[in-house]
């Protein structure tokens, strides 16, 4: 059977890099909010652009990021969701759509998330993340071309952080009351925490 993977966890917790992983791994589709609505920044809709939300840190009005979900949940058979639900609307709104064969809490503490997210750089060939102190690449071609995310910077994480507390935790305590949420101590090494996800997806399967 096809895994439908749920992936939460604050800015910073590793769902990309775990996502993409947990993609290859099984074969299923990787569903990323943040990457399509990158992709998609100064698209007009009536609700204005993405960027307006994104370079200050606030969700992307539902209505938008549920239509994206939409048209992505319709091409997938398996898939692994990161970044979304992001509230408890959206949330409700996935749970008409679909069910899930494993959630999963990444948990990293807040200190380790703007280390993380601060010093964050991106592949924009491969969207691979990479990291100033932690993991840069051999390769000085890959280097040069490095990214930082506009919204890596420290003014823009702490609004996004704050997003998260007021509408994102209450989609994971949601999960948790559900009893259908395994967490994960998001802070060990990237192999392990990887290593700890496909236990929890192939014993849930
Ligand atoms: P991410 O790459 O997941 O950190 O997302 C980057 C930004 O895209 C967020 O800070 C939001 O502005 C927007 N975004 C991504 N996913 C969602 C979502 N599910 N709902 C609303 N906004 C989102």
């Amino acid at each position: 059977m096809s895994k439908r993977i749920l992936l939460l966890g604050a800015p910073g917790a590793g769902k990309g890099t775990q996502s993409k992983r947990l993609a290859e791994e099984y074969g299923i589709e990787h569903i990323t909010t943040g990457d399509a609505l990158r992709a998609n920044k100064d698209m007009e809709t009536e609700h204005g652009t993405p960027r307006e939300y994104m370079d200050a840190g606030d969700l992307v009005p539902d209505a938008v990021v549920n239509e994206i979900v939409d048209a992505a949940l319709a091409d997938a058979d398996g898939f692994v969701l990161d970044g979304y639900p992001r509230n408890l609307s959206q949330a409700e709104y996935l749970s008409e759509q679909t069910d899930l064969t494993a959630a999963l809490f990444l948990d990293v503490g807040e200190d380790e998330l703007i280390r993380r997210l601060t010093g964050r750089r991106m592949d924009p060939e491969t969207g691979d993340i990479y990291h100033t102190e932690f993991n840069m690449p051999d390769d000085e071609e890959i280097e040069a071309r490095l990214v930082q995310r506009d919204d890596d910077t420290e003014e823009v994480v702490k609004d996004r952080l704050e997003t998260y507390y007021d509408n994102t935790e209450p989609v994971i305590d949601h999960y948790r009351e559900q009893g259908a949420l395994v967490e994960v101590d998001g802070e060990a090494h990237p192999d392990e925490v990887f290593e700890r996800i496909t236990d929890v997806v192939e014993s849930e399967a």
